[in-house]
């Protein structure tokens, strides 16, 4: 029926069929591979997490959670030193961003952010109908804060970027997110800090300072929690609110009960979320000093992945070789970074593994 020439086709042509999705990591279905393609945490979530998701999978589960998640909004201002009326809970920090987008980032100026990132960002746009710029990166792949700053009447409606950016790896200190956030005071400025507790410097710090500021994070990285749909977005009242009415004209209840015990639990166990992140970074110093070894080019990363090329050996080649050892990492089709790989960090026996079969492969 949509093969004909009617308003609805045209619609259907023109904005549902122009879009580009979003293509997520793949998520095979087989346990015997070693899975270091979509930067999950390598080891386990808090058992107190695990625990409290147990208990709470019970009779109550008949009733509806509680809309506002005040629970957990409460255990995680608590954690950052905020007021829950300064947080915003969602589904997974993807559904966290969608509402940043329809709420805050739509202007008449364009939204700007780095030309290499997190690839969700330009197909939000395409869905939300945002108007956007990306701006290079510098030659060795990190982001220019002057490139952010005002210049004449070039200035951003609003920005986002990650920090540790994706799929680079690389940060900017916070006193250049600073830079950044204090140059744009009319442009809502939100910083993805999916990966930050892995060597970042967070701007939840700044979020009492800059009424244009949002920081998003997610329990998927460094609380190994991915499977349970959880992210949340610290900024002003004034933006949480706005956050807070999309999401009530979109749903009731943002998190189910199962995820909201689950979530509280792991923002109580600072020493697991502590311990864990450690053990990832010192896997990781061990891997970029081994593939470095290897002869790999490898960019400074405070994130839990890497991201590397060999001068000698093709990036797409490389992937393919590693796959059919039953090791998967990602590889993008993309401009300026198709000789690179992007690996997350992966347990001590997994690293080990990679490092085996690339030393077999080069
Ligand atoms: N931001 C960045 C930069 C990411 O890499 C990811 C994970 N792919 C996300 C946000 C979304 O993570 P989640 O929806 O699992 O919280």
């Amino acid at each position: 029926p949509l093969t004909a020439d009617t308003p609805m086709s045209r619609y259907w042509s023109a904005v549902v069929h122009g879009l580009t999705p979003y293509v997520p990591g793949e998520q095979p279905k087989l346990d015997n591979l070693v899975k270091l393609n979509t930067n999950e945490h390598p080891y386990g979530p808090s058992p107190r997490a695990l625990e409290a998701i147990r208990a709470a999978t019970g009779e109550a589960l008949r009733l509806y959670p509680d809309p506002n998640a005040e629970a957990l909004k409460a255990a995680l201002a608590r954690r950052h030193g905020l007021q829950p009326q300064q947080i915003f809970v969602g589904n997974g920090s993807d559904e966290v961003l969608a509402h940043a987008f329809m709420a805050l980032l739509k202007h008449e100026r364009p939204l700007w952010f780095p030309d290499i990132t997190y690839s969700f960002y330009p197909v939000y746009c395409g869905l939300y109908g945002v108007a956007h710029r990306a701006v290079p990166l510098a030659e060795d792949f990190s982001i220019r804060t002057g490139d952010y700053l005002p210049q004449g009447d070039t200035r951003a409606g609003a920005i986002i970027f990650p920090n540790p950016n994706a799929p680079t790896g690389r940060a900017l200190a916070l006193a250049e997110v600073e830079r950044i956030i204090a140059a744009n005071p009319e442009a809502v400025v939100l910083v993805d800090e999916a990966y930050v507790d892995f060597g970042g410097e967070s701007a939840i710090a700044l979020v009492d300072k800059y009424p244009n500021l949002l920081v998003v994070h997610t329990f998927s990285k460094s609380r190994s929690l991915a499977g349970l749909r959880v992210g949340f977005a610290a900024g002003h009242t004034g933006l949480i609110e706005a956050l807070e009415r999309v999401k009530n004209s979109f749903n009731s209840y943002p998190l189910d009960r199962l995820a909201i015990a689950g979530a509280v639990a792991s923002v109580e166990d600072e020493e697991h979320f502590r311990e864990s992140c450690r053990k990832v970074v010192s896997a990781r110093e061990t891997l970029v000093a081994q593939l470095g070894g290897l002869g790999f080019e490898v960019l400074p990363s405070a994130a839990n992945f890497i991201f590397a090329r060999h001068p000698a050996r093709d990036g797409a080649e490389l992937a393919a070789e590693l796959r059919k050892r039953a090791i998967i990492v990602r590889h993008f089709k993309a401009p300026r970074i198709d000789q690179f790989l992007r690996i997350t960090v992966g347990t001590d026996a997994q690293c080990a593994i990679l490092v085996d079969a690339l030393e077999e492969i080069l």
